[in-house]
């Protein structure tokens, strides 16, 4: 793209290609919906889901590993994702009553669910012990009301993993120390019958390989040691963390490289480290792979070697990793300002639709640009764009709050930005959409589109909750 500022190309992020993505903006579709619901909207893409699931799966063969995959609900509310994994063969991360029971009527068996999030209130634990449910153990308190739950229940045993705390992240709220874990293992043991230890679990912050393979490899050992003491044992889980790529390798580096206020409405100053990584060299499925293959410390012999010698199942919680290319959010621009070298524009919603910039951070990836009347894709519409260059824009919302901006930075737009254009965000299904969504000024929640059969020259279209 053109040089604009005189430093150097004007920093973009585009998302990387997605053919179904581009087959919905060139559809047609997209502008019909947002005349529909007159106002925000997301779209889901449930082929994507099973695609990613699919390779996580087809992972752990190539590995010999054998494992499971429990979607992290929290990363998307919609109901179709739930549905997907029933139906894939993978289970929910849920932790709440509320997941649990929309994990169970969306068709997960309550085998196939694994409850986490700490101190865990007694409904949710009786529920998961009615329902068979996995419970990763916080503290050793929560073990206590778990163990008195199932003995005065006595229906079935409660299925327990301990959750150790990271000697990495030694200042993580969650899960238990060294020592804590010695004694929940004694309890354990205690216990008897009315609790079944099938194993550890973590959750690490970050996206690092190299500290997940560490704690993966000293669970397998804790593993080893319970066994002795006469417990089960027999599977680890290492949580979500799985990091997935937005944009292409130059064009992230790039960013990294040019960060500087003057890229943003009111000289707003991110720190490039409290950015997501938006590119990985390893990422999704690839990065589950990079991480069977990482050698834990103090061990000779890949993670995926240690898992099948010890004859321990691998447990994974990927959320943000199955819903990669699953989805995106639709707003059209309200109002336009001109200011001095960019223009502000003004969506029809707000920025707790696009959950990044509730953590002194920014959702990066380049929204595309639609004309309301478009027909074409995104590639067409910008080919007819009057003056070649970059026309940067930043994006607000339509609330009366300083702070409440989509996009702080100015994206460089192949054209103008119009009233009654749709400015869509890619990539959103894994928490951007609607984790931090409210009806702040009334406003509605934006309703959730399936899309499906992208294949076709028209996709398909339901709501993935049908109206009651
Ligand atoms: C949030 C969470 C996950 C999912 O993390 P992702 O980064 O989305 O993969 C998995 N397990 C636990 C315990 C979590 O809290």
């Amino acid at each position: 793209m053109a040089v604009t500022d005189g430093k150097g190309p004007w920093p973009a992020l585009p998302a990387l290609p997605d053919a179904a993505t581009d087959a919905v903006l060139a559809s047609g579709l997209l502008p019909e919906l947002a005349h529909a619901f007159g106002g925000p909207f997301h779209f889901l893409l449930p082929e994507a889901f099973d695609a990613n699931l699919r390779a996580m799966h087809d992972v752990l063969a190539a590995a010999g590993v054998d494992g499971f995959v429990y979607f992290a609900k929290k990363a998307n509310k919609a109901a179709v994702f739930v549905e997907r994994a029933a139906a894939g063969g993978a289970g929910v991360d849920v932790a709440s009553t509320g997941e649990l029971r929309e994990a169970l009527g969306h068709g997960v068996r309550g085998e196939h669910l694994v409850v986490t999030g700490p101190a865990k209130d007694p409904g949710l634990l009786r529920l998961a012990v009615q329902q068979g449910a996995l419970i990763a153990v916080d503290a050793l308190d929560e073990l206590d009301a778990l163990v008195t739950v199932a003995l005065t229940g006595r229906v079935r045993p409660a299925r327990v993993l301990l959750r150790c705390l990271p000697p990495a992240q030694p200042h993580s709220r969650f899960g238990m120390t060294g020592a804590e874990l010695a004694t929940a293992v004694e309890r354990c043991v205690q216990a008897g019958d009315a609790v079944r230890m099938e194993g550890f679990s973590f959750h690490l912050s970050g996206y690092a390989l190299q500290p997940r393979a560490d704690l993966a490899g000293h669970l397998v050992e804790l593993c080893l040691k319970a066994r002795v003491q006469g417990l089960e044992a027999s599977r680890i889980s290492i949580g979500g963390g799985l990091p997935i790529s937005y944009t292409d390798a130059d064009s992230w580096h790039t960013f990294l490289t040019r960060h500087h206020s003057r890229y943003y409405h009111a000289g707003k100053a991110f720190g490039t480290g409290d950015f997501y990584p938006y590119h990985s060299p390893n990422a999704g499925p690839d990065a589950l792979a990079a991480l069977l293959a990482t050698r834990p410390e103090g061990h000779g012999r890949p993670l995926a070697e240690l898992l099948k010698d010890a004859g321990v199942v691998l447990l994974l919680e990927p959320g943000r990793a199955l819903l990669d290319r699953a989805g995106a959010t639709v707003f059209r621009v309200q109002g336009v300002k001109d200011r001095d070298g960019y223009q502000l524009l003004t969506v029809d919603g707000t920025s707790l639709s696009l959950s990044e910039q509730w953590f002194d951070s920014e959702y990066l990836p380049d929204p595309y640009l639609l004309s309301q009347d478009a027909t074409t894709g995104p590639a067409a519409d910008a080919a007819s764009a009057a003056p070649a260059g970059v026309h940067p824009a930043s994006v607000g919302a339509a609330t009366c709050l300083e702070s409440d901006m989509l996009t702080w930075r100015k994206v460089g737009f192949p054209r103008r930005p119009r009233t009654g254009d749709l400015l869509v965000y890619p990539n959103t299904a894994g928490y951007q959409m609607d984790s931090n969504e409210s009806p702040f000024h009334d406003l509605p929640l934006p309703p959730k589109v399936v899309v499906d059969r992208t294949d076709r020259p028209r996709p398909r279209w339901r709501l993935d909750r049908h109206l009651t």
